[in-house]
């Protein structure tokens, strides 16, 4: 200890302080009632608040605990010695961690200038009896253990200097050194103070406690969803919205519509919704309406009684009651004949159908998922569907977005395809060339995902074995300068026509400057945002296209 240290001063007027009411069953230190512990006792208490909440919460509570004790000692200490020197007030705070048993304090160093409103101690701790009780629960730590003491040393000091103060752990017993040895100055004063004021902020554990709770009930639902909706293959904002709607949907019995264009893959997003739902165990049977005869549909979807027409010659359940307790996804439903129309409207409403030329009713369970690529509201008023049932089958429509607009998809869709068709053909590949997915996110995709599906098994039989699928297999007319073939027409071998590729385009009600914009876009895409690479595939200068780039940004 330096000379220039005063000794810590006598204790007895401490001690007063200390009053057993034996009695009355009550201990006092000066006005506050005290409790005495045993140390095994409060190593209990430790052990469960590390095991419960965890090594940084715990310390937290104890550091904080440390502190009141500390913050209510500052005040005792100024009632108890108003007149002494300054060194001998600080003192009680130190005396007050021996007189209650917890640690002999030795003061190394104490420099407090009331003036300047500086502050800087230090202290060496001997027998720290929460070194101890660490060391006999856990062994030796990283860190240093002593939390309600430190606590303790930094609220008495702020409440003593009146400015936030904070001691740290400078060694530690209960790291396997010698002695403790304890540093206090103003938070803003240590690097890290930041993170160590953090301990002294009460953590609200129940809202922690309820947030996660909330998190965990979120994840249980993904993942359900996940289970379920695995089949479907995606990761795009636009596909995660679908398949978000159809996991709700799949839990009540509502009706669904599915609209979109061909090929985006309804029938699977039906399949999908099925085994996602609790009828998954009961049969999924797909009908598309498209595939029967006009004439034959109602037999087909409600059954047939035997002499119900010619050649009816025995009676046969129809899709509906094979579909009892399931679901029945009705594909181009636009296409249902008037009396089909008619009977799929009776058995949405009251659940009950009758076989065709037959007189029983039957009652059936069947969850409808419809869907269509044409727009039922103009059918209506052709007056090719009726009214009523559009509304019915309206009730939760789920538009499913098409291939181009969800290009994000297309790695993890070729991946798909890539396992399903070479099993399929006992045929492994690496993968595809960075070109050729270069060249599939470029593209369109006018027909959908089927398209995909298609290109990929096409590349997949031209592909080497062992090798990887190129451009060439997917686009057979990839030449020098690569380009995406169009759907109809040929294009442009040497100065083809783009006659077909026009007819689509104008059908599809696209104008100049929307295709001006896509072939831009299309090249700054494929050339991966190069402009002068991107105006060589367009012809143009690169000053050209940077002017057409800016207006088209601009506007
Ligand atoms: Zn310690």
């Amino acid at each position: 200890m330096p000379d220039n240290l005063p000794q810590l001063p006598a204790m007895d007027d401490i001690k007063d302080l200390l009053r057993f009411e034996l009695e009355e069953g009550r201990i006092w230190m000066g006005e506050e009632r005290m409790v005495l512990l045993r140390s095994s006792e409060l190593r209990a208490l430790r052990r469960e608040l590390i095991d419960s909440l965890g090594m940084e919460r715990a310390k937290g509570l104890l550091i904080r605990m440390g502190y009141i004790a500390g913050q209510l000692d500052a005040d005792t200490a100024k009632r108890l010695r108003p007149d002494a020197p300054l060194f001998d007030v600080f003192s009680v705070g130190p005396q007050s961690h021996m007189l209650t048993g917890q640690v002999k304090v030795i003061p190394v160093k104490l420099d407090i200038d009331e003036e300047a409103n500086s502050f800087h101690g230090i202290f060496e701790w001997q027998n720290s009896f929460e070194a101890e009780i660490f060391l006999a629960e856990y062994g030796v730590s990283y860190e240093p253990v002593c939390w309600t003491q430190i606590g303790y040393a930094s609220g008495f000091t702020s409440r003593f200097v009146g400015r936030p103060i904070l001691f740290r752990e400078q060694g530690c017993v209960g790291c396997g050194e010698k002695r403790c040895r304890i540093e206090g100055r103003p938070s803003e004063e240590w690097e890290d103070g930041e993170e160590l004021s953090s301990y002294y902020r009460p953590v609200r554990i129940a809202d922690q406690l309820f947030a996660l709770q909330s998190q965990v009930s979120l994840l249980r639902e993904n993942l359900t969803t996940e289970q379920s909706f695995g089949d479907l293959v995606g990761c795009s904002q636009k596909f995660l919205q679908v398949r978000q709607l159809l996991a709700k949907a799949a839990e009540s019995r509502v009706t669904v519509l599915l609209l979109g264009e061909t090929g985006v893959g309804k029938d699977m997003f039906a399949k999908a919704l099925h085994k996602g739902s609790p009828r998954h165990d009961k049969p999924f049977v797909a009908v598309n309406c498209a595939a029967i005869p006009r004439d034959l549909i109602e037999a087909e979807l409600f059954g047939v009684e035997k002499g119900a027409f010619t050649g009816a010659d025995q009676s046969r359940p129809g899709r509906f009651e094979r579909a009892h307790g399931g679901t029945l996804f009705l594909d181009e439903v636009g296409e249902l004949s008037p009396q089909a129309q008619a009977a799929l409207l009776r058995v949405l409403q009251e659940s009950e159908m009758e076989r065709v030329g037959d007189t029983r009713t039957r009652k059936v369970d069947v969850r409808l998922v419809a869907a269509t690529n044409e727009n039922l509201e103009e059918a209506v008023q052709q007056g090719r569907f009726r009214a009523d049932l559009l509304y019915r089958l309206n009730v939760y429509s789920v538009l499913v977005p098409p291939l181009r607009e969800r290009i994000d998809d297309v790695p993890d869709l070729v991946r798909h395809f890539i396992d399903k068709y070479s099993s399929l053909h006992g045929k492994q590949v690496q993968g595809i060339t960075d070109r050729a997915m270069a060249m599939l996110r470029a593209y369109q995709w006018p027909g959908n995902i089927r398209e995909l599906g298609n290109m990929i098994e096409r590349g997949i039989i031209l592909a080497d074995q062992g090798g990887q699928i190129e451009a060439q297999h997917l686009f057979p007319h990839v030449g020098e300068h690569p380009g995406p073939p169009q759907e109809s027409g040929q294009v442009g071998e040497s100065g083809g026509t783009f006659t077909g590729a026009a007819e689509q385009l104008l059908d599809e009600g696209c104008d100049l400057a929307s295709l001006e914009r896509a072939l831009i876009e299309g090249a700054m895409q494929r050339s991966g945002g190069n402009v002068t690479r991107a105006a060589s595939l367009l012809g143009l200068t690169r000053a050209t296209l940077d002017y057409r780039l800016k207006k088209l940004r601009s506007g």
